[in-house]
Parts: C-alpha cells; sequence; structure tokens
C-alpha cells in the first residue's frame, strides 16, 4: 500500500511531488491533468508563483521530444495564470532555473512567474 501511493504522488523525495499530491500545504493556483500551480514560499516579487507539470521532470535540460506538447501547455497556462494575478498590462519575468549555474534549488521543474513591480536585468 505504502509502495502504491509513493507511485501515485511521484518522487518520494521531491517537494514539489510532494505538494502536487497535498502532502505538503501550499497556496494553489491552478491544477489539472497535469499541470499544478502555487505561490512561492518566498516571494521576490509582489506577484510570484511557480507553475510545474505533474510529472517529475527533473529539469528544463531533461525535456525530451515527447514532453513538448507538455512544455508548451506550461508557458501557455503561466500567461494565462499570470493575466488573472495582474500582470497582462504591465507583463513581468518568466523564468526557468536550470541545475548549478541556474541556480535550481528543487528538482523539479518549474517556471516561475514573477511580477508587480519592475524587475532588474540582468541577473547577477
Ligand atoms: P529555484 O531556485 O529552484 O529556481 O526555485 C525554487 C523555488 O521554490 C524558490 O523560489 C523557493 O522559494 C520555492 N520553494 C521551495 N520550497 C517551497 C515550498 O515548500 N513551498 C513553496 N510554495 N515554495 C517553495
Ligand atoms: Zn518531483
Amino acid at each position: 500500500m505504502k509502495r502504491l501511493r509513493m507511485l501515485y504522488s511521484g518522487m518520494s523525495n521531491c517537494i514539489f511531488c510532494k505538494i502536487i499530491a497535498g502532502e505538503i500545504p501550499s497556496k494553489k493556483i491552478y491544477e489539472d491533468d497535469e499541470i499544478f500551480a502555487f505561490h512561492d514560499i518566498n516571494p521576490a516579487a509582489p506577484v510570484h508563483f511557480l507553475v510545474i507539470p505533474k510529472k517529475h521532470i527533473e529539469n528544463v535540460m531533461e525535456l525530451e521530444p515527447e514532453d513538448t506538447m507538455l512544455a508548451g501547455r506550461l508557458l501557455h497556462k503561466a500567461q494565462e495564470l499570470a493575466c488573472e494575478q495582474g500582470l497582462q498590462e504591465k507583463g513581468g519575468r518568466f523564468v526557468i532555473n536550470a541545475k548549478s549555474h541556474g541556480g535550481q534549488t528543487v528538482d523539479h521543474l518549474h517556471l516561475h512567474v514573477l511580477g508587480g513591480r519592475a524587475l532588474g536585468w540582468p541577473p547577477g
């Protein structure tokens, strides 16, 4: 039974799989069969949420051709939710950090959406 639950709730040691499974609480914004979105616990801007695939893909470097539709949906859903969160007029930033040089700290693919203030560029 425990093993079965593990299979359904994704990678057992991944915090974002646990958030998807409801084992770690989050401020959920959106959920469907493939995608989950929630507010970042440590917001770097007035609006800061994460859009993630339910499928455990470690990072953008691990995307396979079969993930093309999912990746496109992820980006489009991020845009829709950004509009709902009030970013339509002034925009914001859509960011994917990857591996060590990208500053990735959670090894489950996630798209950051930030906005609500002017954001600096380039990153440090
Ligand atoms: P990364 O640095 O990997 O691109 O981004 C990971 C993001 O996940 C960080 O912005 C961090 O604040 C957020 N985060 C880490 N743990 C949790 C958590 O348990 N809940 C939520 N809502 N966000 C988290
Ligand atoms: Zn995961």
